[in-house]
């Protein structure tokens, strides 16, 4: 199991000290290919590959031997291409005045350089060890040049925003950035079953522990955690999260862990810590401007059988498509749709022949109960429009002593006006961390007492394993 310790290490280990490590080839000698609009056409004609998490898992257990780490590469190396001139052609889609954006612009220039990185490759196979070394540096050096679109993305569309609607925003985010949670995957899992199948003597000495715990625990497959315990990713973004309210407004609310907090599902570790820091953030925000951080926020932990979320998907469907036409946000919306090509297939599914784990449970569902004031019903229906908040810096200092002052989203984006990270402001956390929950058949929903609280419940299925 992995400890609270090894988990924080973990998150940001890949994009960052992977890179580092693997960074013996350095960024400045990645080849790059022109990329040109007939480059652009060709692969974004060529329809997208439909991922599943068979593939994710099919090269086998870490550490591969070569000739399955090289079969990895080779898998990545073909469907990437064509998902990022999938991103590249639905920006490029955008109102010619929203693309002329300095930021949009700037995330479009960033898949064009993703895409020449890439090119150069392939012609050809990833054909040793050493060819993988620096294949994995371009897509450590493609997850560290996307980081930050999220920011970029929000600012853009915030100084565009008198030229599309909200909708269209929403439309276009919402494809978008599931893709980019797709791609981003793909890469990392790569990067994660190149680096745990590395040879001992090409490590610092620092990754040579991390990946000694990491074969002691033995429960991971890349990026992929088959022991994944919500509990603690729970209580590690409870101190985010709480160290962020007690440094700006200097109160930190608690959580109630109750249920059942040995329950462990097969997931990415990466994907719940971004749905649970964003949840989190909005219940401890409720709770004091509420001012009720007296009362602990609970947390409810439950297993749920794998047949109630087969169930959950059919019965919900028909609702998903409902919603979208007309914004029916109170169900669980388990379709999992694969926005990108339009079709319903999943993009990345839990398939017939991945059995779930014995000690995990196949799936589980996490109710958050705050009592910060619930949601006014105006609000409601907005909740999962990109962009939508209520999130104002004055008035949340008003109900605290000790805060900084300042506000408005842009402050927010920049860091906010009281430095270091912020509580709320960019009105992604729930749109966006639905996207993450639905991407393998989850879901979240939203119940609001108006006057008295929230629950939210997130319901996660497992992703099983292979053996
Ligand atoms: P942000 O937190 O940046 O505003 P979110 O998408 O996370 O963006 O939330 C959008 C809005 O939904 C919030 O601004 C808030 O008005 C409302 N909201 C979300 N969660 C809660 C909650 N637990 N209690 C009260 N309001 C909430
Ligand atoms: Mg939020």
């Amino acid at each position: 199991m992995l400890s609270v310790r090894a988990a924080a290490r973990y998150h940001g280990f890949y994009s960052r000290s992977g890179l580092r490590s693997l960074g013996r080839v350095s960024t400045r000698h990645i080849r790059t290919a022109t990329v040109t609009d007939s480059d652009i056409a060709r692969l974004a004609a060529t329809p997208l590959h439909p991922l599943t998490l068979a593939d994710l898992c099919k090269h086998g257990r870490p550490p591969l031997s070569e000739q399955a780490l090289l079969g990895s590469a080779n898998f990545t190396l073909d469907i990437l291409p064509a998902r990022l001139a999938h991103r590249i052609q639905s920006l490029r889609a955008l109102p010619y005045i929203v693309v002329a954006n300095p930021n949009v612009s700037k995330i479009h220039g960033n898949y064009v350089h993703s895409l020449s990185t890439l090119l150069p490759y392939a012609e050809k196979k990833i054909e040793s060890f050493k060819d993988d070394v620096e294949f994995t540096t371009v897509l450590a050096d493609l997850v560290e040049t996307h980081s930050n679109t999220i920011s970029i993305l929000a600012r853009g569309f915030l100084e565009a925003r008198k030229y599309i609607t909200a909708r269209e925003v929403t439309r276009f985010l919402d494809e978008h950035l599931r893709a980019r949670i797709g791609t981003r995957l793909i890469a990392e899992q790569h990067i994660a079953l190149h680096f745990t199948s590395q040879p001992h003597n090409q490590l610092s000495a620092d990754d040579q522990d991390l990946k000694d715990e990491r074969a002691e625990s033995n429960t991971y497959i890349g990026v992929i955690d088959t022991a994944l315990k919500p509990a603690e990713i729970i209580r590690s973004c409870e101190a985010t999260v709480g160290e962020i309210c007690e440094l700006k407004y200097g109160v930190r609310p608690t959580i109630n862990i109750v249920g059942n907090p040995e329950t462990t599902i097969a997931h990415i570790p990466m994907h719940l810590e971004y749905i649970l820091t964003e949840l989190l953030k909005n219940s401890f925000r409720a709770t004091i401007e509420a001012g009720m951080e007296k009362e602990p926020i609970e947390v409810t932990i439950a297993p749920a059988p794998a047949n109630e979320h087969q169930t959950m998907e059919l019965k919900n469907k028909p609702e998903r498509m409902e919603r979208n036409t007309h914004g029916i946000i109170s169900n669980y919306d388990q379709g999992n749709v694969d926005y990108a090509s339009g079709s319903n297939k999943p993009e990345i599914s839990a398939s017939a022949n991945i059995r779930p784990l014995s000690q995990s449970t196949p799936g589980v569902t996490i109710r958050i109960r705050d009592r910060g004031g619930g949601i006014s019903p105006e609000n409601y229906d907005k909740l999962w429009e990109y962009g939508f908040t209520t999130f104002n810096e004055d008035e949340i200092n008003d109900k605290v002593s000790g805060g900084n002052g300042g506000g408005g989203a842009l402050d927010v984006i920049s860091g906010g006006a009281g430095g270091g990270s912020s509580l709320a402001g960019l009105g992604y956390g729930l749109p966006l961390g639905r996207a993450y929950a639905e991407y393998f058949g989850g879901g979240i929903a939203v119940q609001s007492m108006w006057g008295w609280g929230t629950d939210v419940y997130v319901s996660l299925r497992g992703v099983g394993k292979i053996d």
